[in-house]
């Protein structure tokens, strides 16, 4: 049996090629990617990785956790590492995003990507490109032209004013503009509030019905979280109401039950949790499962880092949904590009003329880049079967 034999914890923050501004947290200017990574070694030395949103030191005491949950486990027993995670959710540190470390070790040790590990045979992904930032709309203009000269033909705008009278002239004015060259559908951001740096419209169920109207009649391709997160009586009314179609789903941290709970109510029409928030990689495949039963769509969030964006590729690619969906690719230039982004790997996650070519490597498919990772990185916990090593000293001047 091969068995967790060693962790290590780092926080990263490599810096963003120029500010970014993303448009779900007012206020916000992001000048790095800022990550807490894990790296899992196994008795027979076959590594996993994983990362994750930090927004400083709020992980570092998170080692006291994985050293008496996953060492010594059955590495390739993923239920129950889930179950582990799930023993961390009860006692409020929800930290889906391990799991998809798990996975990489079970695909490189079989010597297959993780798609293919996971059945998937679709090597190509569609991709509408996701835009990060508000903009006025002439500056949108240009974007959507530059999306549309790098071949997407899908992309995705985020509106957040608290009068709803702008909003509607955004996606309108787009919408118009690009008409018969390029699909243009809507992240309104509204699941979830966070305004620890500005203040955030929070909309009302008319507010809601009144902007699917709208984006209907302008033909959107679908309009993405336009209300509250946990309203979901509300959600269900108005996707019931709606004339476009409605999605969300990617940061519900209870995983899967709670999203099966929201189909079955009729809340959204296409469903996109993320693995790193959601349930991990094995919850977001049995949605997908889910999505196909009851005929709706599924495809995975996935912006938050590079490890993010790879976990989530695999779970599109392994859905078997990649022939009727678009898989999300992150970019607002000239702040958060995927080299920008992804300086940790050896290599960014680049599209290709508006597709994603899944990489062939065993694994989540990616090579740490250690130059960068000492360069920019603490590693701030290590403990073995054996031996624990808290180092706190490494982050106190991080
Ligand atoms: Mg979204």
């Amino acid at each position: 049996m091969q068995v967790l034999d060693r962790v290590e914890l780092y926080l990263v923050k490599t810096p963003l090629p120029a500010p970014h501004a993303p448009s779900w947290i007012p206020g916000t200017i992001r000048t790095q990617v800022s990550m807490c990574i894990v790296r899992f070694i196994t008795d027979d030395g076959v590594e996993g990785w994983s990362g994750f949103p930090a927004a400083g030191r709020e992980r570092a005491g998170l080692g006291d956790l994985l050293a008496g949950l996953f060492l010594g486990q059955d590495a390739s027993d993923i239920e129950t590492l889930s179950e582990r995670i799930q023993i961390m959710a009860a006692g409020g540190n929800f930290n889906w995003w391990l799991e998809p470390a798990f996975w990489d070790i079970k695909a490189k040790t079989a010597g297959l990507p993780l798609y293919k590990y996971l059945g998937g045979s679709d090597d190509r992904l569609p991709l509408y490109a996701s835009a990060g930032e508000l903009k006025e709309p002439q500056a949108r203009r240009d974007e959507a032209e530059e999306r549309l000269s790098e071949g997407f033909r899908t992309m995705k705008i985020r509106v957040h004013d608290f009068d709803e009278a702008v909003d509607i002239e955004h996606i309108s004015d787009i919408a118009t503009y690009m008409q018969g060259r390029m699909k243009i559908s809507v992240d309104c951001n509204q699941a979830f509030r966070l305004t620890q740096n500005g203040d955030a419209p929070l909309w009302s169920l008319d507010r809601a019905k009144r902007f699917v109207d709208a984006a209907a009649d302008v033909g959107l391709a679908w309009v993405e979280e336009p209300l509250f997160g946990e309203w979901h009586e509300e959600i269900a009314r108005l996707t019931a109401h709606s004339r476009v179609p409605v999605a969300g789903g990617e940061l519900h941290v209870m995983g899967y039950r709670e999203l099966a709970r929201m189909l079955k109510m009729g809340c959204y029409n296409i469903y996109q949790p993320d693995a790193m928030w959601a349930g991990g990689i094995a919850q977001s495949l049995q949605m997908a499962r889910l999505c196909r039963e009851q005929g709706l769509k599924f495809t995975p969030h996935c912006w938050s880092n590079g490890f993010g964006f790879i976990a989530n590729a695999h779970v599109f690619a392994a859905s078997g949904f990649a022939g009727e969906a678009l898989f999300e690719y992150p970019v607002a230039p000239p702040g958060w590009t995927p080299e920008g982004r992804d300086m940790i790997f050896t290599q960014p996650f680049l599209h290709d003329n508006g597709w994603f070519n899944m990489p062939q490597t065993p694994g989540l498919g990616f090579e740490i880049d250690q130059a960068n990772l000492k360069k920019y990185g603490r590693c701030f916990f290590k403990a073995s079967r054996k031996e624990t090593h808290w180092m706190p000293e490494a982050l106190s001047d991080f």
